[in-house]
């Protein structure tokens, strides 16, 4: 669901991007039959601030900073979502990304309410020094207005931010509620060493890789745009390599045997029909400053055009509204998987539906940041590794069954053939394997459930994903007794 325009900072604006998400919101609430009030209360963004401070810049001047926090939904507690660094970063924009986090949170069911931060910079114009400062006073005065605690509200990275802003957040958070047993539950996607969760890095474009081979799984669905089952052999098409984009590619091409056939980024595209190494591209690109002059593969001086090879899965993980009325008949993938936030137009959307296009909407295909800081927020708040009372027994356990069935065959496995097998299937889930796992079940499972609605409804994924996400919000007001 993307702005057709910029956001703009009006409040409210019937073109902003918050009418947008409404305006989508509407459409999907149609096909559903809650009172109006109900709808009126979970499309509202029930609180937000916005504040200004002073920093001071390394040379002694001083810079004034924008910054808000919107909370969009408290329908559960506490609310989450990132906090971005940008220059366009305004109200209207941080309540749009605020309401897109709680239908994104229903979809998966993560049982947070939706909430979004931005503080208005170009966080390359800052020093690390002057980074910290600013996220060190955001957070001082999201905590003074208690916009910010592991039951209140949870940041996370976003556009502009990454583990170490979260770092620095967690430790402010820590120094000013030195009693709050659950400080590190206070921030989502810190690093492993500071109460980070293994997988928090990649999970985004791990669940963008679930979600997309979970839709390649409908043979039906497949069948309609004249492709095979399964994602192994389809031909993928990457835009932006950076942390979604780049654990996409990745993991469609180790896990999924799919074939990333063109990657584009800022300086240009590449395309091998035969399939590109995507590691081996990252590589070339660190050493020579760009992906142009691939060995073996094809330059595309105009990075947008790379939107128009063919391909079956184009995922577009880089900037919102880069397919759009202009260019959407010229795009020859049969599925977009929409891993950045937006970058399908209304109207795009609407060309490329009538057309069979399968689009898997960003709200949900995206979800698995979200997911793993969920995650990370249960192991803050248990204190204790997943896995770690597990892990042990589990293998034993394995072993033991092995030994049991081999003393149970008249005649025994050989040493060998048993030793491996217990090495091979007798190992206990790490953390990372159960953050995968728990990750690979939720994208597979709120796809079903989206799909079951396009079909009942007749509408198209997107619409599917948000009266998923109304239903289960005005569910939850229900079960609280708030609304009949
Ligand atoms: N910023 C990410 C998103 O928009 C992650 C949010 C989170 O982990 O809370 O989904």
């Amino acid at each position: 669901m993307t702005p057709s325009a910029p956001a703009t900072t009006q409040n409210g604006s019937a073109h902003g991007f918050f009418a947008q998400v409404n305006r989508m919101f509407d459409a999907a609430a149609a096909h559903t039959d809650h009172l109006e009030g109900i709808l009126h209360q979970i499309r509202a963004c029930d609180g937000i601030v916005r504040f200004e401070f002073p920093i001071k810049r390394d040379d002694g001047s001083i810079d004034v900073v924008q910054a808000y926090r919107a909370e969009h939904s408290h329908h559960k507690k506490p609310t989450k979502g990132g906090i971005r660094y940008a220059p366009n970063v305004n109200v209207d924009e941080v309540m749009a990304l605020a309401a897109l986090m709680s239908y994104k949170c229903a979809i998966v069911d993560v049982p947070f309410g939706g909430a979004k931060g931005g503080v208005c910079i170009d966080a390359r114009q800052y020093s690390a020094a002057e980074l910290e400062r600013i996220t060190r006073r955001y957070t001082f005065e999201l905590i003074r207005k208690n916009f910010i605690g592991p039951g209140v509200d949870v940041p996370a990275p976003d556009y502009g931010t990454g583990s170490r802003e979260m770092a620095w957040i967690m430790d402010t958070y820590n120094q000013m509620t030195d009693d709050d047993l659950n400080g590190l539950a206070s921030v989502t996607g810190k690093p492993v060493g500071q109460g980070g969760v293994r997988g928090r890095t990649e999970a985004t474009g791990r669940g963008v890789y679930y979600g997309v081979r979970e839709a390649c799984s409908y043979a039906r669905d497949m069948e309609r745009m004249g492709l095979d089952a399964g994602m192994a052999g389809k031909t993928v098409v990457i835009q932006g390599l950076g942390n979604v984009g780049y654990h996409t590619a990745r993991i469609m091409q180790d896990e999924g045997d799919a074939v990333i056939v063109g990657i584009a980024e800022i300086e240009g595209a590449i395309y091998d029909p035969d399939g590109l190494d995507v590691d081996a591209v990252v590589e070339h690109r660190r050493t020579t400053g760009s992906i142009l002059d691939f060995p073996g593969a094809r330059n595309i001086a105009e990075s947008a055009k790379a939107l128009e090879l063919p391909c079956d899965v184009l995922v577009p993980a880089a900037l919102e509204g880069v397919i759009t009325e202009e260019n959407a008949s010229n795009i020859q993938a049969k599925i977009i998987g929409e891993a950045a936030n937006g970058p399908v137009t209304a109207q795009a959307d609407q060309m490329l539906r009538e057309r069979g296009v399968l689009l898997i909407p960003d709200v949900y295909l995206n979800a698995g940041g979200v997911t793993v800081s969920y995650f990370e927020w249960l192991r803050n708040l248990s204190h204790v590794r997943h896995g770690r009372m597990s892990r042990r027994f589990e293998e034993r356990n394995a072993e033991r069954i092995l030994r049991a069935v081999d003393e149970l065959t008249a005649e025994h496995f050989d040493n060998e053939l048993l030793d491996s097998l217990i090495e091979r299937i007798g190992f206990g889930a790490s953390e990372q394997d159960l953050v995968n796992s728990g990750l690979e079940d939720t994208m597979a499972f709120a796809y079903d459930e989206i799909r079951i609605i396009r079909e009942e409804k007749g509408v198209d994924m997107r619409t599917a994903a948000f009266i998923s996400a109304i239903n289960k919000i005005a569910k939850s007001y229900a079960d609280m007794g708030i609304f009949p």
